[in-house]
């Protein structure tokens, strides 16, 4: 089983790093995309503790929307930093990269352009995306198209779209990555999306220290429960938990595998 998505690198785990992946690890985790902030020196640094204590983990970086406003007037930067970051990193995907228009603390023309420049990175490296799309469905995906053409794949990552939302991800060629909140009750539409989803483009995750699922719902999330987002979707889709881990964690090679 796979964690298409978490923080492992962020301070929420410095204290406890190794009892976390030891956790990840008996649960079943046996890999994991930790996504890093380009701008985040901290991070950044902390990655590469990441990186000795769970070698099997991969890394992701790029500019989060919310992050975008630092770059205006700047955007040059964002391209060099993100570039640099991707090296230093031995980066799978550039992400988690898109728009957030739900809390807007970027300016969104601003969200827009470096999330734009990041596709194009994405395209020039043959590196997947990893997405962070919230309220803002159109745009992101007039953006993918423009900037990556036919080109760029990737995963709508913690995806929170309908059943419309998600057949045009997997449309463009996406996967799509389902987190905590299809165990959370009220997420009946949410369940429905993942249901037609096909196998082959499903991934799971935690998007941990965010989003514990049920019975974690409110505490420090962490690799070890993906396990609970497996079983939930599991269940909707009438398969066998082992059997869906086992497909996502191929799916989650066939996405992340370096060229
Ligand atoms: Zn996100
Ligand atoms: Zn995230």
């Amino acid at each position: 089983m796979i964690d298409s998505h978490c923080h492992l690198a962020g301070e929420e785990f410095a204290v406890d790093l190794e009892a976390v992946v030891d956790r990840a690890r008996a649960a079943g985790v046996t890999g994991a995309a930790c996504i890093l902030a380009a701008e985040d020196d901290v991070e950044l640094a902390q990655a590469a503790r990441v990186r000795t204590v769970w070698p099997e983990a991969c890394f992701a970086l790029g500019i989060h929307p919310h992050h975008a406003g630092t770059f205006a007037q700047r955007l040059e930067s964002a391209a060099e930093t993100v570039a640099r970051g991707l090296i230093e990193q031995h980066a799978c995907a550039v992400g988690e990269i898109g728009l957030d228009y739900h809390y807007d603390c970027s300016p969104r023309a601003v969200q827009q352009e470096v999330f734009a420049l990041q596709v194009r990175l994405a395209r020039e490296r043959g590196l997947p995306v990893v997405i962070h799309t919230r309220e803002a469905t159109e745009d992101t995906f007039r953006i993918l198209r423009e900037a990556g053409g036919d080109e760029v794949r990737g995963v709508f990552h913690c995806f929170t779209g309908d059943r419309a939302m998600a057949r045009d991800a997997l449309e463009i060629g996406f996967h799509v990555s389902f987190a905590g909140i299809v165990t959370f009750p009220r997420a009946d539409e949410l369940r429905e999306a993942a249901r037609l989803v096909p196998s082959d483009r499903l991934l799971i995750e935690t998007d941990a220290p965010y989003l514990a699922p049920v019975p974690h719902r409110g505490k420090r999330n962490e690799p070890a429960f993906v396990g609970r987002v497996a079983e939930a979707i599991a269940g909707v889709r009438g398969e066998r938990p082992a059997a869906l881990a086992e497909q996502v964690t191929r799916n989650f090679q066939a996405l992340f595998a370096r060229p």
